[in-house]
Parts: structure tokens; C-alpha cells; sequence
């Protein structure tokens, strides 16, 4: 349960004074509905109004604070036109300009005679210094010279920065002192205060020195991040291996046969990989292991001969992949590598019903099936195996650690290999899938054509076109993306539907379109389609299927390429290259795009290494969206920046392995108080994995 400590912190934004639901509703949509959810709301600015001249010594553009009398109003001369209000020191005057002025505003704001501090860019009309709409205008009372540098936060429209302002004030507030869950050593090595202070600290930042994410109070708040994401891993990982497994040992004559027949060798990294898999078989822990490797890297050789192991010891397995389309090319791959070993295979997919159905579940319980390839059908609760002794999961980025954990439970004892074709970097390895041993495989198998990249203008795209005709001429079968309209799946849809009517109108028949929201049945039937030449050409949007096989396909086209993030388009990409034959992706840019943007093409024309484009892509975007979908099950970070805190998740990956070794159920005070701290970044499910949690 919750710690008491913290339930201020996890009420509703509402309860905060000041929140009405209007409010909240647009908080929500800022930061979250929670108090906890704002205090982590850190400023990205500063508004510093520590520059407080005399009126003579104003220079343009500057922002200055000026201790003013109001002398007069002078009310817009017609509409258009600015009113104006006089004011004065006793070195000069200055203007206060404003567009559209209700003028009881101003009256009331600024009452002739009054003193007021007024802030805002200087600027110079007519030889006369004058402040346009001043983002402050304050009693003297109520301005503090002492806390003249402000914090700015992110925004969103509708919310004032004033009404923000108040309502972070409110929620600071009633963020409690917490007990201390750093190392001691630690703490005092990096110089870094106490939680509470920490926070409001990083809440007033006094320079812009101070919003750096190296300062010490973003650093010790990135760091409570970190070691919570760490410590939940390192609680989930040690309840996968307190989960007995049991020894899968076989005698190798499955697999030497199997590799034998292969009509290539296979890798270094595949064989390294494999190497390290058949050994966690055999331990007696659970295997719980990420095989990491670029699209065409070979992993589904290295999934069947670690399922032949499996069934060389005598048991089964299965191998899950996202989708239909994707499970029976997985069959279809498997089968003629498995004909004449006697070794059984059979797929399950939500389309098996009634009878036959019916009757290959009762032959898989009856141990008459070694390998079954399926989809999430085969977690049914109906589905039982004689005995599973292998599960690997073709996840392609779609399950995140929790469903990992319930796939896992399904079984008993089941070793678990999970496959993803998203190469990420090292660093998030660690956050995403710091509960599982990894296996890369950096290498590609030889003899692979590289996939020749152009960037081009979308004023081009005419050269585009006749490009492809020639293409088509040769044969060519042809993926035609589209752009990513904006987050509705609805527009994207729509500006695919366009293309591929235009194509068509260009081409002729034989242009295909696939998108996410056709059934799945639809989609199998236009990718087989385009895999067998009935469609040479085929348009979608981001949504197709990755890891789709077609050898044929050797060119793809990328509109709005500068739209896409790096992970993605070479997700895209690696769709050709798949054959034999020569392929080209043309990357399709539009109007002038940014400095990242212009690096992200350069990039995807540079290389083809996935492993090194994740780690541009890091560099480039921030570890936020690296993967630049909802759908990545990486754990997104509020307050650390994985392209800054590196070397801070380094140290909190082995905090959190010491702590787990010293006070392993969290008994101590340091474990109480850590205890909190997961709490507090909302690892409750880990928590569940302490005895007493
Ligand atoms: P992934 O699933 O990692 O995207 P695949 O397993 O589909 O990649 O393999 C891509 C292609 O490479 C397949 O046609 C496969 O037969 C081939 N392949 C796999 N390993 C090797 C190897 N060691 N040498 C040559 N070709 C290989
Ligand atoms: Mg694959």
C-alpha cells in the first residue's frame, strides 16, 4: 500500500485551491491528473528580472524592471491603434503599450498616480523607450527584488503562465519531506540536498546554469528516477528467477542435422547468441533472454535451433509472434527447413475455430506437436501443452515488461526468449529490459545487398514517378509509405487513400493499399497479394507490418521522410534489401526541413547499421521518443534525460543491484525508505514482489 507520506502527493489536481474542473482538464492534459504529476513539471526557462535600471538607462531589448509612477492614459486613437499609458521616474518617461485594451482593465491595472512594477523587452519608438503588453505589472509591496528570476514552464493553450505559477506554488506546498533513500556516500560525493529541497530547487532555478540537467538538483531528481526504474527491474528479475525452471538439455542431434541442411553458416554473432541461449537452457534458473537484432539479421534461425533444443530434451515449444501475418510467415519459413526431421510443427492463430481447432489442442496436450507457431492465440487459457518447455516471443517492440511477466506466468517453468527487430541502444537496453539477460546480433549474414538510399525534395517528386516506371519495366514490386499526417490514424488514412488513387491514375492497375485499420483478414489478403506480383505496387501507411518478407520488393518510397523519426524509417527501409536483387529507398523530404531533421536523412543515407542508427537517434532526440512510437514499451522518464544521465543510470543499475543484495526484502530503513521512493514513481507492481509488499 501507499505510503501515508505520500498521499497528498497522488490527489487528484482538483483537490489543489485554485483547480476547478475547467482547470484540471487542461492540466491533465499537461502533465498528468495527479499533484505528483505537476511537481515533476520542471521549468524549461527563466524570466530573470534582475535587471532593474533607472528609466534614462533602458536600452532596447533588454528585458527591465522598472520602478514607475502612472501619469497618464491615452485611450487608442481609433481601432488598430494601440492605447497608451504615461509613466515616469524621476530620470524620464516611458510608454506602456497595449493592443486591444479594455480600458477599465488598464484603469484598474494601472490607476494614474499609483507606483508599479512593471517588467517586460524594452523597446524604443521615436527616440521614446516604451514596453509593448509588459508581462508584469505589481504593487511594489508585492515584488520582491530578491526573487527577481522566475520560472518558465511548459505550456498549454488556454493556461495562463501566472495561473500555472500559482497552482505550482500550491502543489510544491504540499510535497511532504520524505525519508532519505540515497546512499549516504553517494549523496555526499555528488553534493547533492535532500529530496524536498532538490525539488524546489529545481522548481526556482536563479540562472540558467540551473536548469541544466547536470545541475545538482536535476541530477539527484533524475537519479530517484533512474534507481526506481532500476530497483523495479531488479525486484521483477529476481522473482523471474526465483521461478524454478528447469535443466533443457539435448543431445545436439536435432540441431546439428537442421544446421547441416542450412544452405549457409551461420554467423559469429548468431553463433555466439545461440551459445549463450543453450547455456541458460541448461542452468536450472528460468531463461529469461532478449535476442536483439536488426531486421535480416537472421533471428528466426536462431529461434528454431534454440526450439530444437527444447524438443530435444523431450519437451515443446512455441514461438508467438504480434501478428497472423507474421506467424504464418514464421510457419512458413519453418516448415521446409523441418520437413523430414520428424520434428512436428503446426500454427494457432485467432482463425482456428470449432473443430479443427478443438482437435489440434488435444493433440498439442497430447504431446503430438513439438513446435507450435502462433499468435497471443496461444495464451488462451484453454490452450495446454503436454509440456512447454521453450517460449519465444517475436515481439517486435509490442509487449512491454508486464505483459512479458504474464506470458511468462503462463507456464511453469518456461524458458523464455523474446526476439526484437528494433535495435535500441545499450542505455535503454538497460531501462527497457533491465530485467533480462540480452544477446545482440551485430552482425548481418553475408552476401546482402545494400540498400542504396536518395534523398530527394518533394519538388522532385515527378523524377520520382518516372523513376518508378522504369522500375516497374524491370519488374520491380514497389512500397509506396505515406506520410504520417499527424497522431490520427483517421488523416493518415486519408492521405494514403489519395496516393493510392493517384498512383493508380498514373500507373494503372495493380496499385494496393494497406493501412491499420483493415481487418486483419483484408491485410493478409493484399500482403499476399503483393508477395505473389498480383499488386506490384503497394501503398500504406506506417503501419505495415515489420518484419514482413517479400524478397521482391526492391524499392520503397518515403514521403514526408523528415516527418518520421530515425528508428522508424529504418524500420521502413528494412523492408527491401531483402533479395537478391539491387534495392533503393528513396527518402521523399518536403519544404525546408530542420537541423535534426536534415541529420536524420543524412544519417539514413550513411549507414544501414541499426545499432549505430538507435545511437544517433538517442543523441539526436533525446531517449523520450527514440523509438518515436506509443507502441515501444520502453518507460518513458519524467525527469531524467537518458541522453544526459547516462552515467547515472550506470550507478543506479548497481545501487539497485547492492540493495537487493544487502536488504533484499527492503526491511532496513534505507529499504523503507526506498520502499517510498517506488511508490513514488509509481512502481507498485514491483512492490508486489517483496515479501510483506
Ligand atoms: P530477422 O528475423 O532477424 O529479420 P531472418 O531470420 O528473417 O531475419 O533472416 C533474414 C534472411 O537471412 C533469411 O532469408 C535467412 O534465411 C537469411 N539468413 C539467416 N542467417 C543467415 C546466415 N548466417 N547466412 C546467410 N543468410 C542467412
Ligand atoms: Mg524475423
Amino acid at each position: 500500500m501507499r505510503p501515508e507520506a505520500l498521499f497528498s502527493l497522488f490527489k487528484p489536481l482538483q483537490t489543489l485551491p485554485g483547480v476547478g474542473p475547467r482547470l484540471a482538464v487542461l492540466l491533465e492534459k499537461l502533465v498528468g491528473a495527479h499533484v505528483v504529476d505537476l511537481i515533476w513539471h520542471l521549468p524549461v526557462g527563466i524570466v530573470d528580472r534582475s535587471h532593474q535600471p533607472r528609466i534614462s538607462g533602458i536600452e532596447p531589448g533588454r528585458l527591465v524592471t522598472v520602478t514607475v509612477v502612472v501619469e497618464a492614459h491615452q485611450p487608442a486613437a481609433r481601432a488598430g491603434l494601440p492605447s497608451r499609458v504615461r509613466c515616469a521616474d524621476e530620470t524620464g518617461t516611458l510608454d506602456l503599450v497595449f493592443f486591444h485594451a479594455r480600458g477599465d482593465w488598464l484603469q484598474k491595472q494601472l490607476p494614474v498616480g499609483s507606483t508599479r512594477v512593471v517588467s517586460g523587452r524594452a523597446e524604443f519608438y521615436h527616440g521614446q523607450p516604451q514596453i509593448a503588453h509588459p508581462d508584469l505589472i505589481v504593487d511594489p509591496a508585492e515584488f520582491d527584488p530578491s526573487a527577481a528570476v522566475e520560472p518558465v514552464y511548459g505550456m498549454t493553450a488556454g493556461l495562463a503562465p501566472k495561473t500555472l505559477a500559482k497552482i505550482m506554488t500550491a502543489a510544491l506546498s504540499s510535497a511532504p519531506d520524505l525519508p532519505e533513500w540515497l546512499d549516504g556516500p553517494l549523496k555526499a560525493r555528488e553534493g547533492w540536498a535532500d529530496w524536498r529541497e532538490a525539488l524546489m530547487t529545481a522548481h526556482s532555478p536563479q540562472s540558467l546554469a540551473e536548469l541544466d540537467p547536470q545541475s545538482p538538483a536535476r541530477q539527484r531528481l533524475a537519479y530517484d528516477e533512474l534507481l526506481a526504474g532500476q530497483l523495479a527491474l531488479a525486484l521483477i528479475r529476481r522473482a523471474q528467477r526465483r521461478l524454478k525452471g528447469r535443466e533443457l538439455k539435448g543431445d545436439g542431434r536435432l540441431r546439428s542435422a537442421i544446421e547441416a541442411r542450412l544452405p549457409y553458416r551461420l554467423t559469429n554473432a548468431q553463433q555466439g547468441s545461440l551459445a549463450e541461449i543453450f547455456a541458460d537452457m541448461a542452468a536450472p534458473a528460468r531463461m529469461l533472454r532478449l535476442l536483439q537484432g536488426d531486421v535480416g539479421s537472421g533471428k528466426t534461425v536462431v529461434a528454431l535451433l534454440a526450439m530444437l533444443a527444447a524438443v530435444e530434451a523431450g519437451t515443446q515449444a512455441a514461438l508467438m509472434a504480434p501478428t497472423e501475418i507474421l506467424a504464418r510467415q514464421h510457419l512458413e519459413t519453418l516448415a521446409p527447413m523441418l520437413e523430414g526431421s520428424g520434428v512436428r510443427l503446426e500454427i494457432l492463430t485467432g482463425r482456428d475455430k470449432g473443430k479443427a481447432r478443438e482437435a489440434l489442442l488435444a493433440r498439442l496436450a497430447a504431446g503430438e506437436i513439438d513446435i507450435l507457431v502462433g499468435t497471443h492465440a496461444v495464451f488462451q487459457d484453454d490452450v495446454a501443452f503436454a509440456d512447454l518447455g521453450l517460449a519465444v516471443v517475436d515481439e517486435q517492440h509490442r509487449f512491454g515488461v508486464h505483459q512479458r511477466l504474464q506470458l511468462s506466468g503462463k507456464g511453469s517453468a518456461v524458458d523464455m526468449l523474446v526476439m526484437t527487430a528494433t535495435p535500441i541502444p545499450r542505455t535503454l537496453t538497460l531501462t527497457a529490459y533491465g530485467d533480462m539477460e540480452v544477446s545482440r546480433l551485430t552482425e548481418k549474414p553475408p552476401g546482402r545487398q545494400p540498400v542504396k538510399t536518395i534523398v530527394l525534395p518533394s519538388t522532385r517528386l515527378g523524377e520520382v514517378v518516372s523513376a518508378i516506371s522504369r522500375k516497374r519495366a524491370e519488374g520491380a514490386r514497389i512500397y509506396w509509405v505515406c506520410p504520417l499526417v499527424d497522431e490520427s490514424e483517421q488523416m493518415d488514412l486519408a492521405a494514403a487513400t489519395d496516393r493510392q488513387v493517384m498512383l493508380e491514375a498514373e500507373f494503372g492497375p495493380g496499385v494496393g493499399l494497406i493501412h491499420g485499420k483493415m481487418k486483419a483478414a483484408d491485410k493478409d489478403k493484399v500482403m499476399a497479394d503483393f508477395a505473389a506480383g498480383h499488386l506490384w505496387m503497394l501503398v500504406a501507411t506506417t503501419v505495415i507490418e515489420v518484419g514482413v518478407n517479400v524478397p521482391e520488393a526492391t524499392v520503397m518510397v518515403i514521403e514526408h521522410a523528415e516527418r518520421f523519426g530515425l528508428a522508424q524509417l529504418h524500420q521502413l527501409r528494412g523492408r527491401v534489401g531483402r533479395g537478391s536483387g539491387e534495392s533503393t529507398c528513396l527518402l521523399v523530404y518536403d519544404g525546408q526541413p530542420g537541423e535534426t531533421a536534415k541529420a536524420r536523412l543524412r544519417i539514413m543515407r550513411e549507414t544501414e547499421d541499426g545499432f549505430v542508427i538507435a545511437e544517433e537517434d538517442l543523441r539526436l532526440r533525446g531517449a523520450g521518443d527514440v523509438l518515436g512510437t506509443k507502441q515501444s514499451g520502453l518507460p518513458q522518464f519524467r525527469l531524467a534525460d537518458l541522453a544526459e544521465h547516462t552515467p547515472l543510470l550506470e550507478i543506479a543499475r548497481d545501487d539497485a543491484r547492492l540493495i537487493l543484495k544487502m536488504d533484499g526484502e527492503l526491511q532496513s530503513d534505507r529499504g523503507k525508505a526506498l520502499r517510498t521512493l517506488l511508490y513514488l514513481f509509481e512502481r507498485d507492481a514491483a512492490v508486489r514482489y517483496l515479501r510483506s509488499g
